[in-house]
């Protein structure tokens, strides 16, 4: 197996179409064979209610922790390569989908460019991703300097949906 210390790097799965446990647990199997990269870890899998249109299913979401050599856009070519492989079709912004990896925090990098904006612009804000962030990390700093368990617990200004571990 390949072993690296890396870059360390938070993944936000989501999926609503297509038997989504399927499709996430699908995801993680890819996430592990990915070059340069070791999956040290994942979240359980958590459901939650739809950002944006309502009338689409419940989400299933998980965080994915790698270690990479890859850079950041090198990375995100590879996850949007697992979300198009997995029939991946973008319509409506925030519409159902088969598969969402959205890179949450490339170490504690900032960065704005036309493809990738780190960290995850909705990380500070959605209980989805914030859950199960800190089950794989409890201590986590931000790099805003906040700590994800404070986020959680003060949860004012939180994007507060229906969120139910699963498993
Ligand atoms: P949201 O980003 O609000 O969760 P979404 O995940 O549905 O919405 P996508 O259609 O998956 O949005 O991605 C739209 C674009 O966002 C991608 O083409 C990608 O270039 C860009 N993007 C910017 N920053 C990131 C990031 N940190 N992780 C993944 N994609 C990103
Ligand atoms: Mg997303
Ligand atoms: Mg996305």
């Amino acid at each position: 197996m390949f072993s690296t210390t890396g870059n360390i790097v938070y993944v936000g799965l989501g999926s609503n179409l297509d038997n989504p446990v399927h499709q996430v647990e699908q995801a993680l199997r890819t996430l592990e064979t990915l070059p340069a990269t070791e999956l040290k870890t994942h979240s359980t899998l958590y459901r939650s209610t739809p950002l944006g249109q309502q009338n689409q299913p419940d989400y299933i979401n998980a965080v994915a922790v790698l270690h990479t050599e890859l850079r950041p856009l090198a990375l995100l070519d590879e996850l949007q390569v697992i979300e198009n492989q997995q029939g991946r079709v973008r319509k409506v912004r925030w519409g159902p989908r088969t598969l969402d990896l959205d890179m949450l925090l490339y170490d504690q990098k900032q960065l704005q460019s036309p493809r990738l904006t780190l960290p995850h612009l909705g990380l500070y804000e959605r209980a989805f991703v914030l859950y199960p962030l800190y089950e794989c990390a409890p201590d986590l700093v931000l790099p805003n300097g906040q700590r994800v368990c404070d986020l959680i617990r003060s949860s004012e200004g939180l994007c507060w949906r229906e969120v139910h571990h699963l498993k």
